[in-house]
């Protein structure tokens, strides 16, 4: 396999060319939000400049080629995830996403959708898991669907070193159990979970599976349908597309059997005043205006990551992964979360905390220095409560990160603490 050649690969991203504070820009935020190259930027310009019109609605010339784009677009990133077109639901991203599911159970609790939409009906009582380490985007919907329908939501436990309690997690998951939420990666911890086992036990009680793929997707290679998860989600601005664009991946019989969530144009078969027939899925999920230019410049996106290969991107990650997580270890009172054991897989990103000097003051530091770190809870603040934390410091790599930039996060971060003035 040849090993990936970063350097090479960061002129392809227009923006690593500046420099920020007058340094050379170290970025080191893709877990927030990736950069793009330039073959994306070019290909959703492209697309507004000569192609731009309203797909499926084929009357004239450009509105065919648009609907041709748009759904070439669907077919390339459903296969990105190893899916067919029809299994890949556009959302604004992942939030949407998950959001579109929680609803879409909440309708078919109150009898929305035909007679199999029943089996997604919760009653109070019924349980949701989700893990102590969501992104709160895959927590709150669960908490509001919870407290539409009476069911109860409870939650699997991360132990100190950053792993699931998959022994708590097979007594948690039980006949009570109607759906298990968990991430594929956690946005702080950056550990591979197990989603096979999490799975089995899910499917082990007829518990539909929901898989938040958005750390993932960029950083490791995905088949979803081989992971076996019912439903996933992952969002195109943190896998080098652009903004506003995600994906819903379902299962073929969940998709047909889900009631839609947002409802109006582009989903319908026949519409009277009284009511409506719905489309099958993905449009049945797709009411309204669709971001088109995006889709169209995700499918870039993925196929720029196929291109560079996701085998060689996680091999590379697991190589600026292994010099930063040791590098941090090496520098006096700095406390990572979730220091796993090094055989734990895992991409290239570690929260951890200086202690004594305030994450928003170590981010200013390394900012100085032109480097670019996210700083705060990063919508998961039961996860840093569980660490007896409010603020944490994160720095995620990416396939256009050099081992150079992560040594440079690692000279920037030994020298916080004298900065100031912290000798504890
Ligand atoms: N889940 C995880 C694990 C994330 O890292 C993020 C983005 N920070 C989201 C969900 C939400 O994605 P978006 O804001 O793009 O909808």
């Amino acid at each position: 396999l040849p090993a990936l050649d970063a350097g090479a690969l960061r002129a392809d991203f227009p923006i690593l060319a500046q420099s920020v504070n007058d340094q050379r820009l170290v970025y080191l935020d893709s877990a927030a939000t990736s950069q793009k190259p330039q073959a994306v930027i070019d290909t959703e310009i492209a697309f507004l400049a000569q192609t731009n019109s309203a797909v499926h609605r084929g009357a004239h010339t450009l509105a065919a080629e648009a609907t041709v784009l748009f759904e070439d677009a669907r077919a390339r990133v459903a296969a990105f995830v190893g899916a067919d077109e029809e299994q890949l639901v556009w959302t604004s991203g992942a939030t949407a996403g998950i959001n579109l599911i929680a609803y879409s159970i909440g309708n078919a609790t109150v009898g929305r959708g035909g007679s199999d939409a029943r089996r997604f009906a919760l009653a109070p009582g019924d349980e949701i898991v989700v893990t102590e380490a969501e992104h709160h985007a895959n927590l709150i919907p669960w908490q509001e669907l919870a407290a539409r329908t009476g069911a109860v939501l409870r939650h699997i436990p991360v132990h100190e070193d950053g792993t699931l309690a998959l022994d708590a997690a097979a007594s948690l998951i039980s006949a009570r159990t109607r759906i298990v939420a968990f991430p594929h990666i956690s946005n702080v911890l950056g550990i591979i979970n197990p989603v096979a086992e999490l799975v089995i036990l899910a499917q082990s009680v007829g518990a539909l599976t929901v898989l938040d793929a958005c750390q993932s997707a960029p950083h490791v290679p995905l088949d979803l349908p081989a992971l076996g998860v019912d439903l996933a989600v992952f969002s195109g601005h943190k896998m080098l597309g652009p903004y506003a664009i995600g994906g819903l991946y379902g299962r073929a019989e969940i998709l047909d059997a889900l009631p839609p969530f947002m409802t109006g144009g582009s989903m319908i078969t026949t519409v009277t005043l009284d009511s409506a027939d719905y489309l099958p899925a993905p449009q049945r999920f797709e009411a309204g205006t669709q971001p088109v230019s995006q889709a169209i410049a995700l499918a870039a996106a993925v196929e720029y990551l196929d291109a560079v290969g996701m085998t060689a991107i996680h091999a590379h990650e697991r190589v600026l992964e292994r010099r930063m997580r040791e590098g941090l270890r090496r520098i006096d009172g700095i406390r990572l979360l979730g220091d796993a054991a090094d055989g734990v897989d895992r991409v290239a990103l570690s929260a951890f905390e200086v202690q004594g000097v305030h994450a928003h003051d170590v981010g200013q530091f390394l900012d100085a220095r032109g480097i670019a770190v996210r700083v705060g809870h990063h919508c998961a603040q039961p996860l840093h409560r569980r660490f007896g934390m409010t603020a944490s410091v994160r720095a995620s790599a990416s396939l256009y990160n050099t081992e150079e930039d992560i040594d440079m996060l690692l000279d920037g971060v030994s020298g916080v603490r004298s900065f100031f003035g912290v000798t504890a």
